[in-house]
């Protein structure tokens, strides 16, 4: 365990920890946590706290709504973020800052660096940023849907040693607790597979928050392949996070990778989303370092999904086996163009004018893993 040595953490802290009844917010379970993230900071360690709750904290202001209405929710949401930070911010005696994300400005690269240094800045400044998801603003389009896995993508935006998922059981079981006496809690997870998925079951929809054990993984998968430590644990005892605090490992482990993906590759491979498919003949070989030189249009079979100069394709072969996700330096409507050219000559000198079709910048490399 690598506690004492960790330079800055990512918690995430649920709905069912800030607004457990769903009338407005209660101190009642953050006052541990606040306690452990005062005693990190003093400890040297920064922090970066993920919360969920508005929507959560802000239900019982909305008493004859229908609370599924999609409309009333984000309304919820923007009246319950001021008393979610409100109740953290009375429990700290520094300051915090609300950042509220939406997946629109992760997956967007110059806005994703701006986050960075905006994280950045406020650490070196002891300002606590308290992140949640932009909830009035988004669509399903736009949004990533769940805080477990907006806090695997801010750990790896602010580079972080490790990530606390805060849950409501002690981590993740070989088999649903609640339905099995004989379940045994995982310590240890050194590789997440689709076993280790098929142990969290599948995502729980409704409660006050959104995330289920299923987003968790997926978290602990984006943060692993980042180099982050990350841990499960149980938020509404004090214990987890005293056994934290000396080392100790209170739920699941789960193992960083020992050759953590680069920054930039990380964030293509797990947080920008793919707009449309480009679909090679079969010799194209993700598994070379010079992808984008060998993506030329003679290799394209199909172009899948409309998108833009700059942004991000997944190119897969027929079969669907996903080769690379990269940034492209044509449309979808000009790769349709020049990969539909009867004229090769024609199309190579295109090319040549124009430039590779994929950007060599942040490819990551999907048929290595
Ligand atoms: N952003 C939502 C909220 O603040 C929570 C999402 C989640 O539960 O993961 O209520």
């Amino acid at each position: 365990m690598s506690n004492p040595n960790w330079k800055r953490v990512v918690i995430k802290v649920g709905s069912a920890l800030i607004s457990p009844n769903q009338q407005g917010c209660s101190s009642h379970y953050l006052l541990s946590i606040a306690q452990f993230i005062v005693r990190c900071r003093a400890n040297g360690t920064q922090v970066v706290l993920v919360s969920s709750g508005s929507v959560a904290a802000g239900a019982h202001l909305f008493p004859e709504q229908e609370k599924s209405d999609i409309a009333v929710k984000k309304a919820m949401a923007a009246a319950g973020q001021t008393e979610m930070i409100a109740t953290w911010d009375r429990l700290f005696d520094f300051p915090s800052a609300q950042m509220l994300l939406t997946h629109a400005d992760l997956r967007d690269r110059e806005r994703y660096v701006s986050i960075r240094e905006t994280i950045f800045s406020l650490l070196d400044n002891n300002i606590l940023p308290i992140v949640n998801e932009n909830d009035t603003v988004t669509t399903d389009k736009l949004k990533v849907g769940d805080n477990d896995n907006l806090s695997a993508m801010v750990a790896s935006a602010a580079e972080a040693d490790a990530l606390i998922i805060c849950s409501d059981i002690d981590g993740l079981y070989d088999k649903n607790p609640h339905e099995h006496d004989d379940a045994t809690l995982l310590k240890t997870v050194d590789h997440i597979d689709e076993s280790v998925y098929a142990m969290a079951g599948g995502a729980v929809k409704g409660g006050v928050g959104t995330g289920g054990m299923r987003t968790k993984i997926e978290a602990a998968e984006k943060a692993v392949s980042h180099g982050i430590d990350t841990y499960i644990i149980n938020g509404f005892t004090e214990l987890s996070f005293n056994m934290l605090l000396n080392g100790e490992n209170p739920g699941t482990h789960f193992k960083p990778h020992a050759k953590p993906m680069q920054e930039n590759v990380h964030w293509m491979r797990h947080t920008s989303n793919a707009q449309g498919e480009v679909i090679v003949e079969g010799d194209f070989d993700a598994s070379l370092d010079s992808n984008a030189d060998q993506l030329t249009s003679s290799e394209i079979v199909d172009v899948k999904g409309e998108f833009s100069v700059g942004d991000t394709i997944l190119v897969r072969k027929e079969d669907g086996t996903k080769l690379v996700k990269a940034k492209s330096n044509y449309s979808s409507c000009l790769l349709n163009f020049i990969a539909n050219q009867e004229n090769e000559e024609f199309a190579n000198e295109f090319e040549e004018k124009t430039g590779p079709i994929i950007s060599d910048q942040h490819i990551a490399n999907l048929e290595k893993e």
